[in-house]
C-alpha cells in the first residue's frame, strides 16, 4: 500500500513520521478549525467555497488565517497529487499552536498547519437506493456551530448516540426547531415544497447544502429557506441529509417511523440526479 504522505507546518512528510508537542491548543483546548473537500478525479469541488468557510471558522475563533487562498489552493493540489487514488478527501487543520496551558491566547504564537488526503468514500448504492434510518435528539451543542471547530465532542456524543442505536445519523432540534444532524445538514420535503432552515449560527454553512438549494432552484422545486418546526419534520413526506461525503441521501425512517411511504421521494430522486450530472458537468470542465 502507498505511503499518505501529509502536510505540516510547511514540509510534506510520511504520516507515520509527523508529530505534533503535546502543548499544542489542539490538543489541550480543542482550539482549532478544520475543512474537508471532495476530491473528484483529482479535482477539488468547490475549493473556493470551502476556502471562504474556513476563513469565516478562522474569524469565528479570532486566528488569522496563515496561508492566502492560492496558498491553499496549491498546497491542495499538492497534496492531492501526493497521494493515491482520484477520488480523495482532503482534510486542513489550523490550530492555535503550541504553547504553555493558560486559556487566554498565547502571543506571537505561530499556528499549526496539518493537511491529510483520504480515500473519498461515497455512499454504497443500497443507501443512495433504499435511504437511511436516523434517530432524533436535543442539539446540545454550543451556539457557534457555524464555526467548523475541532471540538467536536458534541458531534461525536450525537454520533455515537446513532451508532448505539444502529442507524446512520442523529437528526437534532433545539428549541422545538430542526438545526441539522451530527456531520450533515438537513432539509424536508412537506406538501411539494423543500424547507431547509436558514444559515446562521446553530448550524454548518453547507457546502453541499448551497449545492442541494441551487440545483432546486434552477430545476423550479418549490423552496422555502426558513425555521422549520420539529412537528414539520415528524410530519415531512421526506427528509433528505447532505454533506461532502454523504451527498444527498433521503433519510427513510426517523426514530423508527416510516418518512413517507418509507422510501427514497420522487423529489430526493430528481435531486439525486441533478446531483451526480452536476458533479459530472464540473469535473468535465475542469478537466
Ligand atoms: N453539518 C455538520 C455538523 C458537518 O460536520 C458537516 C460535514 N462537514 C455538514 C453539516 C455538511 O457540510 P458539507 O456539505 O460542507 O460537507
Amino acid at each position: 500500500m502507498a505511503t499518505d504522505i501529509i502536510y505540516l507546518n510547511g514540509e510534506f512528510m510520511p504520516l507515520e513520521e509527523a508529530r505534533i508537542p503535546v502543548l499544542d491548543r489542539g490538543f489541550i483546548f480543542g482550539d482549532g478549525v478544520y475543512e474537508v473537500i471532495p476530491v473528484y478525479s483529482r479535482h477539488p469541488f468547490r475549493l473556493p467555497e470551502h476556502l471562504q468557510r474556513l476563513q469565516h471558522s478562522l474569524d469565528g475563533i479570532r486566528l488569522a488565517n496563515p496561508l492566502s487562498d492560492p496558498e491553499w489552493t496549491r498546497l491542495t493540489h499538492d497534496i492531492v497529487a501526493r497521494n493515491p487514488g482520484d477520488d480523495q478527501s482532503i482534510y486542513f487543520q489550523i490550530t492555535r499552536g503550541v504553547a504553555k496551558r493558560a486559556h487566554e491566547f498565547p502571543q506571537n504564537v505561530k499556528p499549526t498547519v496539518f493537511m491529510m488526503s483520504s480515500p473519498l468514500v461515497t455512499p454504497p448504492p443500497e443507501q443512495v437506493e433504499n435511504g437511511i434510518a436516523c434517530i432524533t435528539a436535543t442539539d446540545f451543542r454550543w451556539l457557534k456551530c457555524d464555526v467548523k471547530s475541532v471540538s467536536l465532542l458534541g458531534n461525536c456524543l450525537l454520533k455515537q448516540a446513532a451508532v448505539d442505536a444502529g442507524v446512520i445519523e442523529v437528526v437534532m432540534f433545539r428549541d422545538g426547531y430542526l438545526t441539522e444532524a451530527s456531520a450533515s445538514n438537513v432539509c424536508v420535503v412537506r406538501n411539494g415544497v423543500l424547507l431547509a432552515p436558514p444559515k446562521n449560527h446553530l448550524i454548518l454553512p453547507g457546502i453541499t447544502y448551497d449545492v442541494v438549494l441551487e440545483l432546486a432552484s434552477v430545476d423550479k422545486i418549490p423552496l422555502e429557506v426558513r425555521e422549520v418546526s420539529e412537528q414539520e419534520v415528524r410530519a415531512a413526506q421526506e427528509i433528505w441529509i447532505t454533506s461532502s461525503t454523504r451527498e444527498v441521501l433521503a433519510v427513510t425512517a426517523l426514530d423508527g417511523r416510516a418518512v413517507g411511504d418509507g422510501r427514497p421521494g420522487a423529489m430526493f430522486r430528481r435531486v439525486h440526479a441533478l446531483y451526480q450530472d452536476f458533479k459530472q458537468t464540473v469535473m468535465r470542465r475542469a478537466a
